[in-house]
């Protein structure tokens, strides 16, 4: 398989040539040049898969550039210390399943790509003998992810801003705790929006950029991707067979579009009527939903929430099922994303937002939904969600007819206990690995919010 642009200017790189690359030089993502529809013979025989057997299949097919043995070796890496031996668990609630994905180091679902980015990372540069540098700022998730992806991995070390006192203890624990010789969290005396402004600022310096090997691990990146559509398509096998029929919907929820955009890809592969349409959910910060049910994508101020990991307005991913929307017309979609950069909004006719609802459903969920919905689905069913599954399952449950539905568990409800006590009205009790974070010794560095100040902290640490 060979991957290209979204915007027309680059084409032809191998799947290799896009790992360490985030934005293709053109501005534009990477896609595969083709998304392989899969015959009865082979849906016959995956159904039977275990999944990381499944995630060979999928990988084999957009991965052209290692042997059988590699990918297989990566996969086994990747997902050796989850703590289910499927990676994923599927709960079921009647015709209602919750796919569990956050049985990974961080308890989140980042760390099924992560996890695999990090030893693709490693493997990649034993071949080129070359080192890295990650520089990211996170709010929350994606740091402790991007950590627990690459620390104890050869030539690689990693930086991790966050906004010092302004996120959660959980999030806090879960990446001070690594203490590791490469890597760093920087604790900011400042926003979120400083730590960010600071990456990009150094990013732009492109000789620093290039001395120190600086790389990004953001959700644009293909192969996280790609590791995430394999578990839309074990879900689907596990749950068809259950019910007995042929179609499902899958609730989402959604921030950069990341996810989903996995899951667009994973319908595509097993033919549309399999999965009868995504759900997208979202919190307040609504562009997608917006999207979705008038054809409105305007960017609006972003409303922190108490799903914090989804309070994005420009959602990174999306140019993708743009390319795809406009079937595969990179001028089109070029345009579309310049109009878009210039204007922060786009606006689709009746027609098009048809043609969207035939890939999805969307609904914005309130904080005050999320809250009394965690609440009443412990009260039905004795199971506790986190808040980012709860906006999915509310709007999966405001979809709900004859398909069976499989909502997406995005992270393990211990990561949010503030929030989830809240809506139960008792103390969530956090399991032992998490709770024991609070007596470990924790490594971090508090800067203030300077450029120069990161970069000198850089300048001495980085591995060159
Ligand atoms: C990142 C994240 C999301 C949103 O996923 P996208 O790929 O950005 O759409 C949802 N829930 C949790 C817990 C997350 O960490």
């Amino acid at each position: 398989m060979l991957y290209l642009s979204t915007r027309g200017g680059v084409s032809n790189l191998s799947f290799k040539d896009t790992v360490f690359e985030g934005l293709a030089s053109d501005g534009g993502l990477f896609v595969p040049e083709e998304i392989p529809c899969l015959s009865e013979k082979e849906i016959e025989e995956w159904k039977k898969l275990s999944y990381q057997e499944l995630a060979f299949k999928v990988f084999s097919y957009y991965i052209s550039d290692f042997s059988t043995f590699e990918i297989k070796d990566l996969i086994f890496q990747a997902y050796k210390n989850f703590r289910t031996s499927e990676v994923v668990a599927l709960k079921n609630f009647g015709d209602l399943y919750i796919l569990e994905l956050f049985h990974g180091p961080t308890w989140a679902f980042k760390d099924i790509a992560l996890q695999f980015l990090g030893v693709l990372f490693e493997k990649l540069l034993s071949e080129t003998g070359k080192k890295i540098n990650i520089l990211g700022a996170t709010s929350g998730d994606t740091g402790s992810a991007a950590i627990y992806g690459v620390m104890d991995k050869k030539n690689i070390a990693i930086f991790i801003l966050h906004p010092y006192n302004k996120i959660s203890e959980i999030q806090f624990l879960m990446m001070t705790t690594v203490v590791k010789p490469y890597v760093y969290n920087l604790a900011i005396e400042g926003t979120f929006d400083d730590c960010q402004a600071i990456v990009k600022s150094i990013f732009m310096d492109i000789p620093f950029k290039k001395k120190y090997a600086l790389t990004a691990i953001n959700s644009i990146n293909w192969a996280r991707i790609m590791a995430q559509i394999v578990y839309y398509i074990w879900a689907y096998f596990k749950v068809i067979e259950r019910e007995k029929k042929k179609s499902v919907r899958i609730s989402v929820p959604t921030g950069n579009f990341g996810d989903i955009f996995a899951g667009y890809l994973a319908r595509k592969m097993l033919g549309e009527d399999r999965i009868e349409r995504l759900i997208l959910a979202t919190n307040e910060n609504d562009i997608l939903a917006r999207f979705v049910n008038y054809g409105d994508y305007s960017v609006r101020e972003v409303l922190p929430t108490i799903s914090p990991s989804m309070d994005i307005q420009v959602a990174s991913n999306f140019e993708r099922y743009l390319y795809y929307f406009y079937d595969k017309n990179s001028e089109k979609t070029r345009k579309a994303m310049e109009t878009f950069a210039q204007e922060k909004k786009l606006s689709f006719s009746k027609e098009e937002v048809q043609k969207v609802q035939k890939d999805f459903l969307s609904v914005a969920i309130t904080q005050e939904e999320t809250l009394k919905t965690i609440k009443e689905f412990y009260n039905k069913t004795n199971y506790i969600l986190d808040p980012h599954t709860a906006v999915g399952v509310k709007a999966g449950l405001k979809f709900k007819d004859e398909f069976p539905l499989i909502c997406l568990a995005t992270a393990h409800p211990a990561k949010f206990p503030e929030t989830v006590s809240k809506a139960l009205n008792f103390n969530l009790k956090l399991p032992q690995e998490i709770e024991k974070l609070y007596h470990f010794p924790k490594k971090f560095e508090v800067l203030p919010p300077e450029v120069e100040k990161v970069k000198n902290f850089l300048q001495t640490k980085a591995l060159i």
